[in-house]
This record gives structure tokens, C-alpha cells and sequence, in this order.
């Protein structure tokens, strides 16, 4: 459980891994056409390793640091996925990321399967000294488990170009002479980074939006023009996608970041914000903005929230306040099962993790091709594939969601006729309609390739 659930209330079972095993399961009731012991196979993780390492932090004392990475799925290419350092990091954290990267590369259509990694560690409490001594030992003791057509690291919560630049480093050392480039994304450009990295994910979350809202998905809406935005999180996601949506038209009327959230109803200027969050470390106490509690922020009035932030924010005892219209997840997993139902009960439609803010892992793929292919496509270039991806990819999720709606009879007596446990089936959300895309993607790719041996 991560540091800001801690605090929270509830007696939802808010582990990430459960509730990421809780919304597949949802998705594979409309899956009859395959196996269930298929299926089972498909979300239990590869391998999952965890190591525990001392370094000498740069106070003198010698100190113990867990590290995680989890390999959820090869079945469609190498492993990918973020590495976070955060002191909340723990295996079922990391198998739920990783989980969910599989998912995500499927409905991308990009081809790696997921992985996930973590070291339990407080970034605010270390300086870069000590942050670069463990990410070497870190990727040292991972030794041969990560690599360029195995598992792919890339940026997460509290790592950047520079840790990545570090894992570059480290493996190059441990291997030298061949092309080591694709063992990392997120890379400074410099050093073999794509064009648009640091911007991708946030950029997806406002091309699938763009593409949501012409598809119709929220009924009055005509475009991102003048709506209302609440973003929770000011990091690479949340801090970056305030930026293109005001360009894009939107105005900003909530901010917010570990340490609090500030709204002001006329409107909130990127670069004001930035420019204070740069100075004092935090969005608060911007002036012309009002200071909102953590409870409340969520609840804003707005057209459009984008949780960016963490896991577990909107739960089944908050989800009712919500306002918004539309919830565009940056964040991965943010919204609980719980929630989601409460979400779909009230018409509000969430464009999920595994669709939104796959604009990283989008690039980061453009990326490791750019690296194996000795490279560097022009920034313009990267947006435009960018673009097409999440285009396509929202396109098909809207799509068979509709599908689905509209065969949930067809569905139930075929599961009647696979002697299934008898089930209502409701209408699907969007996340559902994402994971059954994603799932029956991986699961036809191993039954091509068949369970070795
Ligand atoms: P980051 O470290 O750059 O930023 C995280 C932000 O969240 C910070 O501004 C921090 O202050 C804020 N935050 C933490 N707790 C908060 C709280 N309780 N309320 C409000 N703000 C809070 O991390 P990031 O890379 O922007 O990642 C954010 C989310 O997006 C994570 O769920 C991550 O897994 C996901 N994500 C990131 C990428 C990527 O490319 N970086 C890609 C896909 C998904």
C-alpha cells in the first residue's frame, strides 16, 4: 500500500494486485470463447524477484534498501515497465504494475509484453549521491534479468532521464561492446532518448481524450475547448499534461501535489504555477488560488479530472463527490473496482490507465527501435505515430465497448452453453471494453505460440 492510502478510511480492499486481478476477472465474464485455465495462465506473473541490498549513504551509515521487479508477461515481446522509487513500493504493487503494463502494450498494439519495478526507498530523505548508489546496485543486482530483448526498463514515479542514464551506465559496464542502448527508455536525449519521451505519456492523455470526446463520449461535449480541468499530481504526467491541455484550450482550475491542492474557478496559468512550484517546491499558496484538503479535491467542480498522481485515489467512499464528466486517467490504477461502479451508476465515463497514459510506453517502443536501428526520428515524427497509436487504440476500445453492449445476450447463452456459471451480464465501461481487448490479444498470441514445451 502505498504512503497516501495509508491514511485513507475505507474497507475496500485497496491492494493493487487484487484489484488488478478483480478487474480482469470482470473482463473475462465476457470472454467465454476462452479457456479459463488459459486465462489463469495469462495473469499470474512470470517471475518476480526481489533483492536487498546495502549501500553507504553519503551521511556514513550503511543502509538497507528491497528492490522488486516483476516480469508479468513475454507473450507478445520483452518485458517493459517503469521503475518507481517511492516509499509505498511493495511486490503486490509491483505485480499490479506490471499486470497492467501487459494490458497496456496489448491495447497499444505495440509489441512487449509487462514488467514492472520498484525500490522501497524515501527520494525526499536521499540526495542524488545516494539515489545514483542505488540505482547501480539496484540494476547490479539484477544483473542479466533486465536486457534490450528481455525486460526493458523506462522512467516511473520519482525517476527520470538521469536514473535512466544511471541504469544505461551500469548495464553498459556489465556488458561491453555490443549496442546497449535498448536496455532503457526514457534515456537523455543525448544518450539515445527519443524525441518526445518526457512529454509522450502526458500528450497520449490528451490525444485519447481528443479522440474520446469526437467518438461522442460524453454526450455535450464538442472538443476541450473552455472545459474545466482538475488534475491531481504536478510530476512528469500531471505537470506536463496541465501544459497541452491549456494550450489545447482547456483552462486549469484545480493543481495539486504531494503536498496539497489549490483551485481557482476563473483559472490556474501553467506557467504562474510551474514557475511558483519551481520556486517554493509546492503549488501552495499560489496566489489567487484557494487552498483545498486532500478530501475535498477530487470533488472539485470541473468538466474533466485527471487523476496523475498514485494508486487508489477515487474509491468506492469518495467516487459519489466526484463532478467531473469525464475522468482521464494519467495515474496508473487509480480508480478501485468499487469506484468504477459508482462511476458508470452516475454516466461518468473514465478513459482507464491502461489506454490513457500508454503514450509513455508508446515512445519508449519508438525509442528502443530508434536505438536498435541507430536512429533519431524528428520530434514532429515521434507526435505524429504518437498520435496515430492512442487514435487507433481509443477508436477501438469506443468500438468494442459497443459491441459488447450490444451482444451481452449472445454472450450469456454462450456461456450457458460452455456450462459457465449463469451471470448477468451488465453493460461494460470503457477499462473493461480495454481489457478484453488487450487479454484476448495476448491470449491469441499464446495459443499461436503454444505452452512450451
Ligand atoms: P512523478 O514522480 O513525476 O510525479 C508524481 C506527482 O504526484 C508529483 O507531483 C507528486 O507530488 C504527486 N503526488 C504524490 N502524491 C500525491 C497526492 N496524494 N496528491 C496529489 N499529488 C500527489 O511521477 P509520474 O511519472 O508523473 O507518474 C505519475 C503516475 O503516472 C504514476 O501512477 C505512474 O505510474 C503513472 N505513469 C507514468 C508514466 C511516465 O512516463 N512517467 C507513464 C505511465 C503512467
Amino acid at each position: 500500500m502505498n504512503q497516501d492510502t495509508k491514511r485513507v478510511n475505507t474497507a475496500e480492499d485497496l491492494n493493487p494486485y487484487h484489484v488488478a486481478r478483480e478487474q480482469f476477472e470482470r473482463a473475462t465474464q465476457y470472454m467465454p470463447a476462452y479457456d479459463r485455465s488459459l486465462l489463469e495462465m495469462l495473469i499470474r506473473p512470470e517471475r518476480v524477484i526481489t533483492v536487498d541490498f546495502p549501500i553507504q549513504t553519503c551521511d556514513g551509515r550503511i543502509q538497507h534498501f528491497v528492490g522488486h521487479r516483476v516480469l508479468h508477461s513475454r507473450v507478445r515481446g520483452p518485458g517493459k515497465g517503469g521503475i518507481r522509487y517511492h516509499p509505498g513500493v511493495s511486490p503486490d504493487e509491483v505485480r499490479a504494475l506490471a499486470t497492467w503494463m501487459t494490458w497496456k502494450c496489448s491495447v497499444l498494439n505495440v509489441p512487449f509484453g509487462g514488467a514492472k519495478g520498484g525500490v522501497t526507498c524515501d527520494p525526499k530523505k536521499l540526495n542524488k549521491d545516494d539515489l545514483r548508489m542505488i540505482t547501480r546496485r539496484y540494476i547490479a543486482e539484477l544483473g542479466d534479468n533486465i536486457g534490450p530483448h528481455t525486460d526493458v526498463p523506462a522512467p516511473d514515479v520519482n525517476t527520470n532521464a538521469e536514473t535512466m542514464a544511471w541504469v544505461y551506465d551500469t548495464y553498459d559496464m556489465m556488458h561491453p561492446g555490443q549496442n546497449n542502448a535498448p536496455v532503457v527508455t526514457g534515456k537523455p536525449v543525448d544518450m539515445g532518448g527519443s524525441l518526445g519521451r518526457e512529454e509522450a505519456t502526458a500528450r497520449g492523455c490528451l490525444f485519447a481524450t481528443q479522440e474520446a470526446i469526437s467518438r461522442g463520449i460524453v454526450p455535450d461535449f464538442d472538443g476541450l475547448s473552455g472545459k474545466k480541468i482538475v488534475i491531481q499530481g504536478f510530476g512528469n504526467v500531471g505537470g506536463i499534461a496541465a501544459r497541452l491541455f491549456e494550450e489545447a484550450g482547456a483552462i486549469l482550475v484545480g493543481l495539486s501535489d504531494s503536498r496539497g491542492g489549490i483551485y481557482a474557478e476563473e483559472g490556474i496559468g501553467f506557467a504562474e504555477a510551474a514557475k511558483h512550484k519551481q520556486a517554493t517546491g509546492s503549488l501552495a499558496g499560489l496566489r489567487g488560488t484557494q487552498q483545498v484538503d486532500y478530501e475535498a479535491f477530487l470533488g472539485l467542480p470541473c468538466d474533466i479530472l485527471i487523476p496523475a498522481a498514485l494508486e487508489n485515489q477515487i474509491r468506492g467512499d469518495n467516487a459519489a463527490a466526484i463532478q467531473a464528466k469525464l475522468i482521464v486517467e494519467g495515474a496508473n490504477g487509480p480508480t478501485t473496482p468499487a469506484a468504477d461502479q459508482i462511476l458508470q451508476e452516475k454516466g461518468i465515463s473514465a478513459i482507464p490507465d491502461i489506454l490513457a497514459n500508454a503514450g509513455g510506453v508508446t515512445v519508449s517502443y519508438f525509442e528502443w527501435v530508434q536505438n536498435i536501428e541507430h536512429e533519431q526520428w524528428d520530434e514532429d515524427v515521434v507526435n505524429e505515430k504518437l498520435k496515430r497509436k492512442i487514435t487507433r487504440a481509443t477508436g477501438a476500445v469506443i468500438d468494442l465497448q459497443s459491441e459488447i453492449n450490444n451482444s451481452l445476450d449472445t454472450l450469456e447463452a454462450e456461456r450457458a452453453s460452455k456450462g459457465l456459471p449463469a451471470v448477468s451480464l451488465q453493460p461494460i465501461d470503457l477499462r473493461t471494453a480495454a481489457y478484453i481487448l488487450a487479454i484476448k490479444r495476448v491470449a491469441d498470441v499464446s495459443l499461436k505460440r503454444g505452452i512450451w514445451p
